[in-house]
């Protein structure tokens, strides 16, 4: 015990050096940060390098130097891409993108804008909101398009670098708030800062409307027209019925033929099916339409149907079965509106339909 104690007296100096040594170069350390601390970010990483490289350049080889001068004075990226870097002012508002979730649709053979919109409970004028690029004329809805579907009925905006709210709103001619209390778009207070390039939901804004025009040809290749049939040039009657509710005239392009709802509707005349769907657009009127065309200038028109039994393409001999009589569109009661088109332009179907008719009473 003796002996021990005295090993311990005799190392107690050392001890006391070693701790002091090891002080001196904590307190060496610590000034080295502190010299750093009052400098700027932006200013620490331009100068740091620099320094380092002098130093470096004293004391290695040439061919060093110009390895180690690429290796230390390449930037530090974080600092000098201001898009990474913090705000500077934590007083600045940090701008919120709109985080958006929107359904997206793909485009069937089948589709019509007006039936994509009834699917998603919106108008058709807002698929063209939702996807601005695309063309207003229905008939080019592309088959597997990937449309946007917005969950409100209105305009996806992309924000132009220096665009303001008020400028937004009032190029649709909505309200500020409207925009603001659209939840995605994440503009609550503090986060009003748009974000160029971001997208904003335009809730009530519209771009305008789909246009309808039945398409003049669906075969064929460089615009020609090839009809694999041609019509006969004679009309049978679509319906079984004769009582008229409305002729043709100046402002009704056809014939409006009373009939209970889903009575079977044939086709006129031999043909192509240029059309079968919900016209769109300022078509909406027509309600679900069979346009076929003749092949010899002639088209028939079939609207308001309840139901649609044929596809665009189809070819169709005189008296096929086509769909049922309905009152869909803007119609007030089950009846077929029938047009005949003579190069486009209407002509009184009861010209080229055989026996007697009588208006309802
Ligand atoms: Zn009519």
């Amino acid at each position: 015990m003796q002996k021990k104690r005295d090993v311990w007296q005799r190392f107690s100096g050392y001890l006391v050096l070693v701790a002091g040594i090891l002080l001196l170069v904590i307190v060496a350390q610590l000034n080295d940060v502190w010299s750093l601390g009052g400098v700027d970010a932006e200013d620490t990483a331009v100068s740091l390098p620099l320094s380092t490289t002098l130093a470096i350049t004293t004391t290695t080889s040439l061919t060093e130097t110009a390895v180690l001068n690429t290796a230390v004075s390449a930037p530090l990226p974080v600092f000098y891409d201001t898009n990474l870097a913090p705000a500077p002012n934590p007083r600045t508002y940090q701008a919120k993108p709109p985080v958006h979730n929107f359904q997206i649709h793909v485009v069937s053979e089948l589709d019509t804008p007006n039936s994509i919109a009834q699917q998603y409970g919106i108008t058709a004028d807002t698929i063209i909101g939702g996807n601005p690029g695309i063309s207003r004329e229905s008939n080019l809805l592309q088959t597997g398009a990937e449309l946007v579907i917005l969950p409100v009925d209105g305009v996806l905006h992309t924000v132009k670098p220096g665009e303001t709210l008020d400028a937004i709103a009032q190029l649709y001619g909505v309200a500020v708030a409207d925009i603001i209390g659209f939840p995605s778009n994440n503009l609550e207070y503090p986060f009003l800062r748009l974000l160029p390039d971001s997208h904003l939901v335009i809730p009530g804004a519209s771009l305008g409307q789909f246009t309808f025009k039945a398409p003049k040809s669906v075969g064929g290749s460089g615009g020609a027209q090839v009809w694999a049939v041609v019509g006969t040039g004679t009309y049978i009657w679509p319906v079984s019925g004769r009582c008229l509710t409305q002729y043709y005239s100046g402002f009704h392009a056809g014939i409006d033929v009373s009939m209970a709802e889903g009575s079977p509707v044939y086709a006129a005349d031999t043909g192509t099916v240029t059309y079968a769907a919900y016209a769109a657009g300022v078509y909406y009127d027509y309600g679900n339409l069979i346009v076929i065309n003749h092949g010899n200038g002639f088209e028939t028109f079939y609207a308001h149907l309840s139901s649609i039994n044929v596809y665009p393409g189809q070819i169709l001999y005189q008296g096929d079965f086509i769909g049922s009589t309905g009152n869909t569109g803007r119609s007030s009661g089950p009846h077929l509106h029938f047009e005949i088109r003579n190069n486009d332009y209407g002509t009184n179907p009861l010209n080229r339909l055989n026996g007697p008719v009588r208006t309802c009473s």
